[in-house]
């Protein structure tokens, strides 16, 4: 019989849920809190996820090849841990190697996706910028052909891993309209800088990436990634992780709150006894179970080639917001404690603040969905 929490899934992609929970479990969780509450990402797990097969999980020949539910495992169990292990894998391997590997050519295929599947090179994404952000064809960072070369001027805000990236995929406005290019952290006129002062994924890297005259040669340009939609095709590819990854999220508060009711007594009993704490689990047991099974179609639909962009907005808005609910409620089972580092459901709510506003906010998807099912914009 399977338990709630549990559903039907192919033994490889049973086997993917398992490696990952017992990894995170094992490895991860002792680590994460100690890191969240020092604003620093345990960069010790790297190795171990990418001798796992995690980074780039999805990409024949470079990766392991995984199916999409496959991929969504992997999200979901790493979110468990943390939203912010979850926020690396997704800006490694569906913004920064996925681009690679279907815009890049042979050689930047070789030169990068090995390296990255192994970890030694890490990569991020860089598309928003200070003035935008739900509108990213406004974009203004430039690039300007020259010679044979490009020289890039602009800042990119808010991106993962781009401290610790020596590679970043950056969307620019070319002579030719947006265009993506590969920059190499080491180039002359490419800095980054960190933003420290976050109250939500602190055990994740997020930074400014700035370009003053940074001249690069022609060979970085991504010659398949033309216009705004290849930038966007990248994010589809994370966001369908996050719709598994915030399940994750939300299990883990789920578990810690009925774990905590049931031991927590008050008035003589233990509070998971009282019908107003019963309500509250039957809730996020529920909100949880149907985000799993919204997951699940996204996936058996993308494994069909029939996933449209616009199913995973719905599902991405749907289960993020679905997560938050869970988590609050989840601290309210736990009172006072519910609002200490010591339990992971404060950690978890926190984060999932930042995954309600990137990769298109609730609102942004909001209008998605609703222009696709009207036929209206409302942008
Ligand atoms: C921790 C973190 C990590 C991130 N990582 C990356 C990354 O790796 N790469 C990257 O490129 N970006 C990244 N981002 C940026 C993220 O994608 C943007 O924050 C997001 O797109 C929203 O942009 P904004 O913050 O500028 O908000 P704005 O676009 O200014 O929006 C502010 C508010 O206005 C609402 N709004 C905007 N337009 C409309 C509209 N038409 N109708 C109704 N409401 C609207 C929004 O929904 C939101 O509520 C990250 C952000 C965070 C917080």
């Amino acid at each position: 019989m399977l338990n709630y929490l549990d559903i039907e899934l192919r033994e490889d992609e049973r086997l993917i849920q398992q490696t990952v929970r017992e990894f995170v479990e094992r490895e991860a969780l002792p680590l994460l809190r100690p890191c969240f509450a020092e604003g620093r990402f345990p960069s010790e797990l790297i190795a171990p996820m990418a001798e796992l097969g995690l980074l780039g999980a999805t990409l024949p020949e470079y990766g392991a090849g995984v199916g999409p539910v496959g991929y969504g495992m992997i999200c979901q169990e790493l979110e468990r841990g943390d939203s912010g292990l979850r926020s690396f894998v997704s800006a490694q391997s569906s913004l920064c190697m996925f681009p690679i590997y279907k815009y890049g050519s042979e050689a930047q295929r070789r030169r990068y996706l090995p390296e990255m599947a192994r970890g030694r090179l890490i990569g991020c994404f860089g598309l928003t910028e200070p003035e935008h952000g739900s509108d990213p064809s406004a974009l203004e960072t430039t690039a300007t052909p020259d010679g044979g070369d490009w020289v890039l001027n602009g800042t990119k805000a808010w991106i993962t891993n781009g401290s610790i990236a020596g590679v970043a995929v950056v969307w620019c406005r070319t002579p030719d309209g947006i265009r993506g290019f590969l920059i190499d952290q080491d180039r002359p006129g490419f800095s980054t800088r960190e933003i420290k002062d976050k109250l939500s994924l602190r055990a994740s890297v997020t930074s400014e990436l700035i370009f003053q005259d940074c001249r690069v040669p022609g060979g970085a340009l991504l010659p398949g990634a033309t216009g705004l939609r290849a930038a966007l095709s990248c994010l589809t590819e994370a966001r369908f992780g996050i719709a598994f990854g915030a399940v994750g999220a939300a299990m883990a508060c789920y578990e810690s709150a009925l774990n905590y009711a049931k031991l927590r007594v008050q008035f003589g009993k233990p509070i998971a006894a009282f019908q107003l704490t019963q309500e509250k689990l039957v809730e996020m047991l529920t909100g949880t179970t149907q985000g799993q099974l919204l997951a699940l179609q996204l996936g058996r639909l993308k494994e069909a080639g029939r996933l449209r962009h616009q199913q995973v907005s719905l599902a991405k808005r749907a289960n993020v917001a679905m997560a938050l609910d869970v988590a609050r409620v989840a601290r309210s089972i736990l009172g006072a404690n519910g609002i200490s580092l010591e339990h992971p459901i404060f950690r978890h709510m926190v984060n999932l603040e930042s995954v309600y506003t990137y990769e298109g906010t609730h609102e942004v998807h909001t209008l998605v969905v609703g222009q696709d099912v009207t036929g209206l914009s409302a942008f």
